[in-house]
């Protein structure tokens, strides 16, 4: 393809984008395919010539989308927002256009002293204070594929710290801290670094998070058993429920277990923390006071497309003396000097995204205001879902709304009813909502935080859960 004709196919590809976003609430929220669907569309093998870019592109229409979910329909409500703005997808565009694996410094300066503004604005935006910050000449940030990256990268520096000062300690002694309501990330950094894993309990009366008095006991018990705890993962959003683990207490009885790292995971909710009203439920105050390490998605409900995972330290060589491998072809003269940063050291690949770009984007399109805007609606248009839950009579709160989050099941009813009830709501193409269980209870999952949610997509959202209740309770005679 020449220049002229990809720009005839560029603007060709925008119009098809944006006839997408214009029809996005006419489709159907959840995919409709079975599986297998696409192979039986699709040629066995490569073609034998290549073929005209409209004939690919129609193909994308016709085969891909109606074997995708679409995560930007408003009344998409499971999992977890996962953002994507015309402005990130412009970034991207240009990111592409240069494409480079800028791991060191030289490979494009831009792409590494970016990455360092823009993870100091976010920090700063996000209330973060000077250590995690590039400018503190201690501390740092540094974009990841996803939140079980940064925690991976988190328990590998970790450890690596750990066994510093305890060079006699075998690594089969060393043990991982999360709770039962970590996300799987937890177990999967322990379960590739072949470490123990210990979840600890969560108490309903205590809204699933964890308490300072658990964390102790538990070191205490695994000390006199000659195993050592050397990382909490604590959450500050639990996907389950959007818990806040006591990091008040947590990082008081922290003061007496310094080699123990207390990595927070606030994947999904982290960047609520843009908003001052906020920050105190999600305990900004006690990550600043304690936490070695601090993650956020903004490729979740942060305005910027998958991957823009965001991981600060407060001691940046940390990360550097655990993952700094330089053979001779990747030394430099820049690095040599010590004053630039070879992001390669800061994470577990080599190659990287240019992924500082499209949140630099963002955060340049939306500014402070308007980021805080977009989360201020998320938070207000779960509210309205959680009154309107809480006014009917079918159906019950069953945690206390998390910001973004409303976890819920129907009145006084039984854990088949509620699975019962939840498998017609999954039948269901025109909203999606997922599931959960907690300490055995099931319950639904009320995930708000969309670009183009609007307070009509909540109200229909309700009135097909409603609905849905009402019926399931009436089927089986509750
Ligand atoms: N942590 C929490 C609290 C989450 O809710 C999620 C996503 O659901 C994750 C981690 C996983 O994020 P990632 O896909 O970026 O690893």
């Amino acid at each position: 393809m020449d220049i002229e004709e990809f720009r005839k196919q560029g603007y060709a590809a925008i119009d098809r984008i944006c006839d997408y976003y214009a029809t996005l609430e006419e489709r159907p929220v959840v995919s409709q395919v079975e599986p297998g669907y696409l192979r039986k569309l699709l040629p066995e093998s490569v073609p034998e010539e290549g073929e005209p870019m409209e004939q690919i592109a129609q193909s994308f229409q016709d085969d891909i989308l109606p074997g995708i979910t679409h995560w930007q329909h408003p009344s998409f409500f499971a999992y977890f927002p996962s953002n994507a703005t015309f402005e990130s997808m412009l970034g991207e565009m240009y990111a592409t256009c240069v494409n480079n694996p800028g791991f060191n410094w030289t490979c494009s300066p831009a792409a590494t002293e970016l990455e360092g503004v823009v993870m100091d604005w976010a920090a700063k935006m996000l209330g973060l204070q000077e250590d995690f910050l590039h400018t503190s000449g201690k501390g740092g940030g540094v974009m990841q594929t996803t939140a079980s990256d940064s925690a991976l990268t988190a328990v590998v520096a970790a450890r690596s710290r750990y066994q510093r000062a305890h060079p006699d300690i075998s690594l089969d002694k060393l043990v991982v801290y999360t709770t039962t309501q970590t996300h799987s990330l937890g177990a999967k950094a322990a379960l590739v670094l072949g470490l123990s894993i210990r979840a600890l309990p969560v108490e309903a009366d205590d809204q699933y998070a964890l308490r300072g008095e658990v964390f102790k006991a538990a070191v205490e018990e695994d000390k006199l058993k000659g195993r050592h705890p050397f990382i909490l993962i604590a959450t500050v959003g639990t996907t389950s429920s959007g818990a806040v683990d006591r990091l008040d207490e947590i990082v008081d009885v922290g003061k007496d277990y310094p080699d123990i790292w207390i990595h927070v995971d606030a994947a999904w909710a982290g960047v609520a923390l843009a908003c001052p009203e906020f920050r105190e439920q999600a305990m900004l105050e006690h990550i600043n006071a304690g936490a070695h390490s601090f993650c956020t998605n903004f490729h979740k409900w942060g305005l910027t497309h998958f991957d823009a995972s965001t991981l600060w330290v407060r001691n940046r060589a940390l990360l550097t003396t655990a993952l700094d491998i330089t053979p001779e072809f990747l030394r430099t003269k820049a690095a040599d000097t010590g004053l630039v940063i070879d992001y390669r050291n800061w994470h577990l690949a080599l190659g990287r995204r240019f992924r500082s770009l499209k949140l630099w984007f963002v955060l340049r399109a939306y500014g402070l205001s308007g980021f805080q805007a977009h989360i201020r609606k998320g938070v207000a248009q779960a509210q309205l879902f959680a009154s309107l839950i809480q006014q009917s009579p079918y159906l019950q709160i069953f945690t206390p709304p998390s910001l973004s989050l409303v976890v819920f099941r129907l009145r006084d009813s039984d854990e088949a009813a509620n699975r019962v009830f939840f498998g017609h709501l999954a039948d269901r193409a025109d909203v999606y909502l997922t599931h959960t269980e907690m300490n055995g209870k099931f319950c639904v999952r009320f995930a708000v935080g969309g670009v183009h949610t609007e307070e009509k997509h909540i109200r229909h959202a309700f009135e097909v859960v409603e609905e849905v209740a009402k019926r399931t309770i009436e089927e089986r005679g509750l």
